[in-house]
């Protein structure tokens, strides 16, 4: 069965889409624990840092870059932003599909 990050990524559940191309998408997190707060995340189903194999490497190195173009299309390239990959419970993590949160536009805890 398909996890709800799957589901976004194809467009099965509604989300706030600030960017998309063939391979990564990200969104507004539902829940924002800052000003700025978007998930990206590849649309391969990988469940975690903890499962990465090296033929993801790009997938994640391109999901940094597109964290970068986010995190000054918001305005927070200047004032600074945080970005957190949760991995199992005592992380928080509480979606079991890779995702890569940007955080900014206050200071952070
Ligand atoms: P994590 O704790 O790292 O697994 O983060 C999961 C994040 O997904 C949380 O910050 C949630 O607020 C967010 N989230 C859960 N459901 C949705 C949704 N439908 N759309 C956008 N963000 C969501
Ligand atoms: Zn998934």
């Amino acid at each position: 069965m398909e996890c709800l990050f799957c589901k976004i990524a194809k467009g099965e559940v509604p989300s706030d889409i600030v960017y998309e191309d063939d391979k990564i998408i990200a969104f507004k997190d539902i829940h924002p624990k800052a000003p700025v707060h978007i998930l990206i995340l590849p649309k391969k189903h990988i469940p975690s840092v903890n499962q990465l194999e090296p033929e993801d490497k790009e997938l994640v190195g391109e999901s940094i870059l597109v964290a970068q173009k986010i995190a000054k299309e918001q305005g927070v390239d200047k004032t600074g932003y945080r970005l957190i990959f949760n991995i199992g419970k005592d992380a928080g993590e509480t979606i079991g599909h890779l995702h890569l949160h940007l955080l900014g536009g206050k200071r952070l805890p």
